[in-house]
């Protein structure tokens, strides 16, 4: 007898009648899907249009350029297909059960879909040595995806216990705050992984059902499916279709709820993260005065300022937490929860209502743009645009006092976010012969100090180290001294975007002046703004820090690096640095690598709370997220802390003397560390 080839019928026992009701089904099914997609899509709509998809005459377009489509490949085969974030999260954060339902899904889906190509195509491909190895790859990846989703049932119910306990234990001000997000959160995500395990199970009794019911001799490619078949016995036809339409039904619930669950994330991740900008992290995005001038308001001030791809954006977010997770204000119990900002927004985007009230005005101040969130976030959304977005509409209706606002008037009538008069900017220079633009010097290098570099006396340090060492190594460096001013970032991350418009193009202008090409800085703030910002104002520089520069002329054997003892140092990356401007290696450099680590580390970084302009906020002494930074570097046993910015030292410094007031900690930057090894007094 001919062997029969290894293949599957499809509507197996079924008549004619029982396939129309079938199509009738999916079709209303799939009718409601769409309905669903389109109000959300209109929703979309009331954003702005999203520049990335204009043409070069300005008109939307429906789809990007070519070379944007080429980013939108990568970006889904990066983001989405190879799950960069998720892999890159801590174990903690539940990558690896993520991992098994994401790839899980994904071959159940591929799977499907070759199913029914093979079912309404001319093709007929479903059949021998490919069909062994079909069944076989999705029973295996069916249980994947199972464990999975057990893995996640289980793990939400103890995180659900934790988060109650933990929000019990809170400020009574933010407990209703902090329970929304257990129980909300919970009772759908019960539902959620209940609805894809009872598809997955009902999917292999669907399977054992076939088996028992018209037996074949090759159904040991599905093990599961056969294993569970011999354990059931033979099934007669309608036993079959019984669980034939059982299976059915929740695959059609499941089409008609996606739209409404956070599940919804598995489809939208996909556009989210294929439209998302080129602008790098730490870039803002500009307004212009024409805009101003159209919309008569500066900001967001309801879902509808804000762009198309940020309004579809918060649909794809899988409520997953890890922006909240790694927020330096949430976890010192501040109000401010990323993923609620985004529910929120979200909210905001159904009702019409405004963000500023939706958010709350105390989360909004809360934020020190570190953009840990931003970085945790799987599906790319953009908290701090949002954020500072709606900060500036708060700052252009005059909701902004206290320390921050005398910062602005302070940026505005002097040119130095601390007030300091612009001749102050050339104390620290004294006795080191530093070489001045307006001498008319020739210089390779522009040595931008910044406002605390000028003038806080602990900054100052730094500045006096990096000039020596510049000196040692023959660098030809000048600084602009009382020509230079605030580079207007922590007005920008205030929310006052012309105030920081108005330095960028102060600045823009003496770079052109004196033919500025390159700069270094020991300021990750100036930093990024120089190198990420100023290109718009006409400023083309190359922009390193100094731990950068330090590290070269270490490399080319023109300075020493420093050798800490082993244990004895501990370095504290900037989030600017680090994280938004990925440079984590060249300080490490300077230190010989005898680093200690703390928790936090890298890109991953904890925030000191200076960011933002939180620098100029008052902070609960309870609530710094400078005391909790401090802990966790304290808790590595070092008992040297090395920094690469003005600004984490300022915050580090008083939170080191408040956990060890007895004992002896040094707080040193980089460049402090290298001119001690470099043979300074
Ligand atoms: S915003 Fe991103 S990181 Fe935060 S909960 Fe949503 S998907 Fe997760
Ligand atoms: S930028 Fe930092 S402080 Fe602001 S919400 Fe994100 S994680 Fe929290």
């Amino acid at each position: 007898m001919k062997p029969v080839e290894p293949t599957r019928e499809e509507f197996l026992f079924f008549s004619g009648p029982e396939k129309a009701l079938f199509y009738f089904l999916a079709y209303l099914c799939l009718a409601y899907l769409a309905y669903q997609i389109v109000g959300r899509v209109r929703l979309w709509l009331q954003g702005k249009p999203v520049d990335w998809y204009k043409t070069r005459t300005g008109r939307e377009y429906w789809m990007p350029t070519k070379a944007g489509l080429q980013n939108w490949v990568g970006n889904v085969l990066t983001y989405v297909l190879a799950q960069k974030k998720v892999r890159s999260s801590r174990p903690k954060s539940g990558a690896p059960m993520h991992l098994m339902i994401f790839y899980g899904f994904f071959t159940l889906f591929v799977a499907t879909t070759l199913l029914a190509i093979n079912t309404y195509s001319p093709f007929k491909f479903h059949k021998g040595t490919y069909y062994l190895a079909y069944e076989m790859v999705v029973d295996v990846m069916g249980v994947v995806f199972l464990i999975g989703v057990a893995w996640a049932a289980i793990r939400r119910w103890t995180h659900l216990k934790d988060e109650l306990g933990q929000a019990l234990n809170a400020d009574p001000k933010q407990q209703i705050q902090r329970r929304r997000w257990p129980m909300s959160q919970s009772a759908n995500d019960f539902w959620t992984l209940g609805l894809l395990f009872v598809m997955g199970v009902t999917g292999y009794w669907l399977e054992a059902a076939r088996m028992s019911a018209h037996p074949e001799p090759f159904d040991w490619s599905s093990p599961v499916g056969h294993l569970w078949s011999t354990l059931q016995g033979p099934y007669g036809p309608p036993a079959y279709k019984f669980v034939w339409w059982f299976h059915m039904v929740w695959v059609f619930v499941f089409f008609c709820v996606i739209p409404k669950m956070r599940l919804r994330h598995v489809v939208m991740a996909i556009f989210t993260t294929a439209g998302k900008s080129d602008r790098p992290m730490g870039q803002l995005k500009t307004i212009s005065m024409e805009e101003v001038e159209q919309t008569e308001q500066i900001g967001s001030k309801t879902a509808k300022d804000l762009s198309r791809w940020h309004l579809m954006s918060l649909d794809a977010c899988m409520e997953c937490g890890r922006c909240t997770e790694v927020c330096p204000a949430w976890n010192v119990g501040k109000i401010l929860n990323p993923k609620q900002i985004v529910q929120d927004v979200r909210g905001a985007m159904q009702s019409g209502a405004e963000l500023a009230s939706a958010i709350g005005e105390e989360a909004l101040w809360a934020c020190t743009t570190c953009n840990a969130c931003v970085e945790a976030c799987p599906v790319l959304i953009r908290h701090v645009d949002v954020i500072v977005d709606v900060r500036r509409n708060l700052v252009s209706e005059g909701q902004l006092s206290g320390s921050a606002a005398t910062m602005l008037r302070q940026t505005a009538s002097t040119g130095n976010a601390w007030g300091q008069s612009a001749s102050n900017r050339e104390d620290w220079m004294k006795g080191l012969d530093i070489p001045l633009c307006r001498d008319g010097v020739e210089f390779d290098y522009l040595f931008w100090v910044g406002c605390a570099g000028a003038t806080d006396p602990a900054a100052v340090k730094t500045t006096r180290a990096t000039a020596q060492l510049l000196q040692k190594a023959g660098v030809k460096f000048a600084c602009l001294g009382k020509e230079e001013a605030c580079t207007g970032d922590p007005a920008r991350r205030t929310g006052e975007e012309f105030l920081f418009q108005e330095q960028a193009q102060t600045n823009s202008s003496k770079f052109e002046k004196y033919g500025v090409k390159k700069v270094v800085t020991t300021c990750p703030h100036c930093l990024n703004s120089l190198k990420n910002e100023y290109g718009e104002f006409g400023a083309k520089l190359e922009v390193v820090h100094h731990s950068q520069l330090l590290q070269q002329l270490v490399s080319k054997g023109a300075l020493l690096a420093a050798k800490p003892k082993r244990g004895e140092v501990v370095f504290h990356d900037p989030c600017y640095l680090g994280r938004v401007n990925e440079e984590s290696d060249a300080p490490r450099d300077l230190l010989s690598n005898e680093v200690v680590e703390p928790e936090h580390t890298r890109h991953k970084t904890l925030c000191c709370g200076a960011g933002g302009g939180r620098m100029w906020m008052d902070d609960h002494p309870e609530q710094r997220p400078s005391n909790r930074r401090a802990e966790e570097l304290l808790a590595t046993g070092a008992t040297t802390v090395a920094v690469g910015c003005p600004f984490c030292r300022i915050m580090l410094g008083d939170s080191l003397k408040q956990a060890r007031p007895n004992d002896e900690i040094r707080l040193l930057d980089l460049a402090e560390m290298l001119h001690q090894a470099n043979g300074a007094e």
